[in-house]
């Protein structure tokens, strides 16, 4: 038996990709932890492709943004940041002095709460130079109540971020990888006897 997991494993590994990465996708999360669609990002030759396939939405439009940490704590996502900036400034795609780089277009739910949609990150890249979106420990994409005026700060008047996806900067295939440890395994008790 352990042999045949052996196996597998090598299977496994040996189907890795070894180049850079040119897509990945995102899984998507409401405020109450539930996994509710994906976004699909691929590097164009203008920016980043965002595919987005969502379900569990009021019916209407919906601003959407990278925001600059890769942190989706509910219930309010805070924890993701503002939005990525890494020029300075205004926020709003229709702002003289806009936009954020994480600035996208707003998204429409149908009368049945779902997204399926292309956006386009215009300027950005996934892994290369400043405008990468996996810089550092990678950024988030957060789709918010309300739509974005794309012209009042900080955040167009958007509201309450209501789905939240981590993008992450590490490899691509996370499915063999370790799954991160919430506690340290080599903290062990052994300065206990002071
Ligand atoms: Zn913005």
């Amino acid at each position: 038996m352990r042999f045949l997991f052996l196996m597998l494993l090598f299977v496994l590994a040996s189907c890795q990709p070894n180049e850079e990465i040119t897509s990945k996708t995102v899984d998507m999360y409401n405020t109450d932890g539930d996994m509710v669609g994906t976004a699909e990002l691929t590097e164009q030759p203008d920016g980043v492709e965002v595919k987005l396939t969502l379900e569990g939405l009021t019916p209407g439009f919906h601003g959407a943004h990278i925001h600059e940490f890769p942190i989706c704590e509910g219930p309010d996502f805070q924890s993701a940041g503002n939005h990525l900036d890494p020029e300075g400034n205004e926020h709003g795609l229709m702002h003289p002095d806009g936009a954020h780089l994480g600035d996208l277009p707003n998204v429409e739910a149908d009368d049945g709460g779902l997204v399926d949609a292309e956006l386009m990150l215009a300027g950005a890249t996934l892994t290369d130079g400043k405008n990468s979106i996996l810089t550092g420990e990678g950024t988030s994409l957060v789709i918010t109540e309300g739509q974005d005026d794309g012209v009042s700060q900080p955040a167009g008047d958007s509201g309450a971020r209501v789905l939240c996806g981590e993008i992450k900067s590490g490899k691509q295939d996370e499915s063999t990888e370790s799954p991160e440890s919430p506690t340290d395994p080599t903290d062990t008790n052994e300065d206990q006897g002071k």
